[in-house]
């Protein structure tokens, strides 16, 4: 059995065991200029005959399944009522299913009433996995994020108030040398802020289909970081990075210099060590050419 997958598909890492159903296509968004993930591809909401003959498949040969995913980049633009229908049909299909997830950008977070957040997570969408990016405003609006340091507290707040579990990626390096400073400093604070269950780590990569949109979106020369650049962020964003409640902080994703974990504020002086220790030994950081974003 093999779903005809519209490619290119992605999901978050710690998704790799997940059953994926693709129920929307594309970002509605598309327009964050680090990112080429969905640029061929026009956003589309999937009929739901569609969405349903690939469930009722899927559940004959995995009934067992007991994590979803729901793709592409953005499914939480889907209406509530589509959304319910889906997550509703996926728990009647799959008697084990344990958690489902999906990407879900600031904005649509904030577009979702409150009732239709609680009745979604009633239904048993679990988990948000949330683009931060970055806390500084003036990185956000270089890169074209659509959102801002306030938005983007208030979408994260608004999803645990409703209990979601969220997961949110910043990118070491977005600022480039430039705004370094300031692009550190305010991620540390809106991670602090808000306070995710699992905070992820990557390290900006262009690809080169987007990287002279990305010169041109910023707006100046974008001065990349070198490899010490990038573990000088990871440092003083560790350094200052003081959740109230107990975080999983990772840097491990492929684009990443190193594999680097632990649970914050608990492990922040090993993580540091670690990361001190890399600073003066390069010979242990990841071959350039295994690194992938
Ligand atoms: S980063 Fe997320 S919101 Fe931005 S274009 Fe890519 S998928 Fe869309």
């Amino acid at each position: 059995m093999e779903i005809i997958y519209d490619y290119p598909l992605y999901r978050p890492p710690s998704e790799a065991n997940s059953m994926i159903f693709q129920v929307t296509l594309g970002c509605s968004f598309n327009k964050c200029s680090f990112c080429n993930m969905y640029r061929t591809k026009e956003y589309s909401e999937r009929p739901w005959d569609e969405i349903k003959a690939e469930i009722d498949m899927v559940a004959k040969f995995y009934p067992d399944t007991r994590r979803v995913f729901l793709a592409d980049g953005d499914a939480l633009n889907l209406p509530k009522d589509r959304m319910i229908q889906i997550l509703q049909y996926l728990y009647s299909k799959f008697p084990e299913l344990e958690r489902v997830s999906c990407y879900a950008m600031p904005m649509n977070l904030l577009k979702k009433k409150d009732d239709e957040l609680e009745e979604m997570r009633a239904a048993g969408l679990h988990m948000l996995y949330v683009g931060i990016e970055s806390g500084s405003d003036i990185v956000l609006k270089k890169v074209t994020k659509g959102a801002t340091y306030r938005t983007i507290v208030q979408a994260c707040q608004k999803a645990k108030r409703h209990g979601y579990i969220l997961s949110c990626m910043v990118i070491l390096g977005l600022g480039g040398k430039t705004y370094t400073r300031e692009h550190i400093a305010d991620t540390a604070r809106i991670l602090s802020e808000t306070a995710p269950d699992y905070v992820g780590a990557l390290t900006l990569h262009l690809e080169h289909g987007i990287y002279n949109e990305f010169m041109t979106k910023f707006g100046e020369p974008f001065i990349g970081l070198d490899d010490m650049g990038v573990l000088d962020e990871l440092e003083r964003l560790v350094a200052n990075f003081n959740p109230k409640t107990r975080v999983v902080f990772r840097a491990n994703h492929a684009s990443n210099v190193y594999s680097i974990g632990g649970t914050m504020p608990d492990d922040k002086d090993k993580v540091l060590t670690l990361v001190r220790s890399l600073k003066s030994h390069p010979e242990m950081l990841k071959p350039k050419f295994l690194r992938r974003f």
